[in-house]
Order: C-alpha cells, then sequence, then structure tokens
C-alpha cells in the first residue's frame, strides 16, 4: 500500500515512466530511521542509458539489522526515483552466502553491485569478481580496506567516519557529567563505566570505543572501565550482557553506560528496568548512550530513560549509494556533479554524523 504511493510519487516526479521496476524491486521493511530527505543529482535529465535497463544489485549483510533496515529502505526509495531496478538480498550474515549472491549477480549482469559486507576483509575477493567482469562495485557501511579500493577503478566506499561518532557519544557523556555534579555515585572524581560493544572487527565497533573514552578524558574526566563486551549491535543480547555486567559490577556501582549502537542501548535500558533503574526515579538513573539515532532510540529519549545518541544517516548513505551507483551505470564520471556528494580522494563518501541531544532530539522524530 505504502510502497504503490511511493511508487506513484516516484513516476510523478519523474514525470515519465517508470514502470518496470515493480517486480524486482524488493519489498521494504519497516524500522529504522529514514525520511525524506534526498539530494538530487544534476544529471538524471541528461542521462545516455534508459534507466529501466539499469539493474543494481544489493547485497545487504544481514535484513535483521535495524540501521542497515534503513539505509535500505532509503535505497528502494532513491531507486524508485529514478527509476532502475534494485535487486536487494539479504545475506543471512554468512559470506558465503553473499559471495554467492554476488556471483549470481554477476552471472544475470547487473549493471553495478552494492554490497554491505558480512566480512569486510571479504571485500578483496568480491572487489576481484567484480574487476574481471567489468561491474563497479560500492561497498558500504562496512569499510574494506584502502589498498582494495585502489585496486579497482570502479569501486568507491560510502560510509561514515567512525571515530566522528566515537567523540560525538563520549562528549554526552561529559555534558551528563558537567550537569551532575552527584553522577560520580561514589565521588572518586573518575567516571565508572561498562562499555556495549558492535561486532568485533568492525570498524564502527572499534573506532567508537576508543574514541568516545578519549572524548571524555580530553573533556576532563577521568574515567575507570569496569566491563567491556560485545553484544554484537543486537538488542537482545544487550540485555543479557548488561544483566550480566549488573551482576558481576553490582548496579550502584556503575555510573555510565556506553553503547556502539542504539539498539545494544535499547537492550541496555530493557536491563537497568528491570532492575528498577531509567524509570523515573532520579535517584535510580544512569545515563545511556547510543549510535544511529533510530526512531526506538528517539521515543527511549522522549520518555527519559536513554540519555542521548548520534545521528548515523541512513537517508544520505542510502541515497549516496544508489546515486553512485547509477552515474557508474549511465557510464558517468563519480564526481560531486554526477551524484550530489563531495568525494575525498576519488573514493569515498562520508557523511556526517550528528550529535542527538535532549535539546534537539525531536529534530529527528517521524521523519
Ligand atoms: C550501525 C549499527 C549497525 C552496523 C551494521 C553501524 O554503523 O551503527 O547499528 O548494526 O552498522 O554494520
Ligand atoms: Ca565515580
Amino acid at each position: 500500500m505504502k510502497k504503490t504511493l511511493a511508487m506513484v510519487m516516484a513516476a510523478l516526479m519523474m514525470g515519465a515512466v517508470t514502470v518496470g521496476c515493480s517486480s524486482s524491486t524488493p519489498a521494504s521493511s519497516a524500522g529504522g530511521a529514514s525520511s525524506a530527505a534526498s539530494t538530487e543529482p544534476t544529471s538524471s535529465e541528461t542521462a545516455a542509458v534508459d534507466p529501466s535497463d539499469v539493474t543494481i544489485g544489493v547485497c545487504i549483510y544481514k535484513f535483521d539489522d535495524t540501521f542497515m533496515t534503513g539505509v535500505r529502505d532509503q535505497m528502494t526509495k532513491e531507486a524508485q526515483k529514478f527509476g532502475v531496478t534494485l535487486n536487494i538480498v539479504d545475506s543471512q550474515n554468512k559470506q558465503a552466502t553473499q559471495n554467492e549472491q554476488v556471483d549470481t549477480f554477476i552471472t544475470k549482469g547487473v549493471s553495478a553491485l552494492c554490497v554491505n559486507p558480512v566480512d569486510r576483509t571479504a571485500a578483496e575477493s568480491l572487489v576481484k569478481k567484480a574487476k574481471d567482469k567489468n561491474i563497479p562495485i560500492i561497498f558500504l557501511n562496512r569499510e574494506p580496506e584502502a589498498d582494495i579500493l585502489k585496486s579497482y577503478d570502479k569501486t568507491w566506499y560510502v560510509g561514515a567516519k567512525a571515530e566522528q561518532s566515537g567523540t560525538l557519544s563520549g562528549q554526552l557523556i561529559v555534558d551528563y557529567f558537567k550537569k551532575n555534579k552527584d553522577a560520580d555515585k561514589n565521588g572518586d572524581g573518575k567516571i565508572q563505566y561498562v562499555m556495549l560493544q558492535g561486532e568485533p572487527g568492525h570498524q564502527d565497533a572499534t573506532l567508537r570505543t576508543k574514541y568516545s573514552i578519549q572524548a571524555i578524558n580530553d573533556g576532563g574526566f577521568e574515567t575507570e572501565k569496569l566491563a567491556a563486551d560485545t553484544a554484537y549491535w543486537d538488542k537482545a543480547k544487550a540485555t543479557d550482557l548488561m544483566n550480566t555486567f549488573i551482576t558481576s559490577q553490582g548496579i550502584d556501582k556503575i555510573e555510565a553506560v556506553l553503547c556502539n549502537n542504539d539498539d545494544m542501548a535499547l537492550g541496555a535500558i530493557e536491563a537497568l528496568k528491570a532492575h528498577g533503574y531509567n524509570k523515573g526515579d532520579k535517584s535510580k538513573y544512569i545515563p545511556v548512550v547510543g549510535v544511529d539515532a533510530t526512531a526506538p532510540a528517539l521515543e527511549a529519549m522522549k520518555e527519559g530513560s536513554m540519555y542521548g545518541t548520534v545521528l548515523n544517516d541512513a537517508v544520505n548513505q542510502g541515497n549516496a549509494s544508489v546515486n553512485i551507483a547509477v552515474a557508474t551505470a549511465e557510464g558517468k564520471d563519480i564526481t560531486k556533479d554526477n551524484i550530489g556528494y563531495e568525494l575525498t580522494d576519488e573514493k569515498y563518501v562520508w557523511i556526517p554524523y550528528v550529535q542527538v541531544t535532549q535539546d534537539n532530539y525531536t529534530d529527528y522524530m517521524t521523519k
């Protein structure tokens, strides 16, 4: 229903034919951050290639990821706007599955590939496959090594600077401790924290962990790590992990909870709530911060159970990926004019993160 409307709107916006993109356009699912804001590349009218001849093969590491669902939904919208076919598949968190999916797309002769790798070290073999058949390949969200991107002129990366998200989330904690003198519960002048980390090996997990603590220290606070472990970006795993931390550390010892993403922050909050924390009683509150600014996280900020987050801009990451794929499929150079986004070192589109606080979170709601 929603999709049909979106397609009609897309057709109207293009003022022309978008017939034919329906059958192979996969269904999008709800969840994740998304908004209507989108960039209009200047070159769409001058396309030498008929958009209905363009098929983009997209592999998402797993559909069951809140943030990537936001990106995926936006890619679908953006492709409809261009009238190109987007074929999106779920790699089900298995690199072997994804490799086969890429092989199938290549055999079918897609115009371009967009890949959110399961394991970013697998990018090397994917680039080789694509290069062999002269098919452009755009990576997103999981960053391949620079020399792999350099090994083929039709490879790009769309993502966000992980260290920036770490810094912004750490600064949220600095802000909280500056505003709340009694947040240092044991009065030792240090912030005792626990850290819930994303998947090991993911640049966002490593760098958010590192730079969030660095930002707290740079903000003038000493820190003491009570416990840190991975919950693989996952809400349910985060609830379990937080319960483990609460049991091993004692809830009254924990002064801050840092999470590499919002799903894990929401999972940690569930555990805190089960212990009577973050439910409105000011004496039973621990600041929890995440990254992404997903719809449920913004709701938790509204409710007061979550202190802050950082916008990971799914809309612009989705749009930039599709814009590069379409431009290159149409034989255009990948330049700012042709894709609507600044390009760094001819390979990277970096979408900025934005800090989301109690003062501005409503700006990001229900878009
Ligand atoms: C997001 C996480 C997501 C991960 C998937 C990160 O950038 O913040 O929420 O699970 O990407 O690769
Ligand atoms: Ca303390």
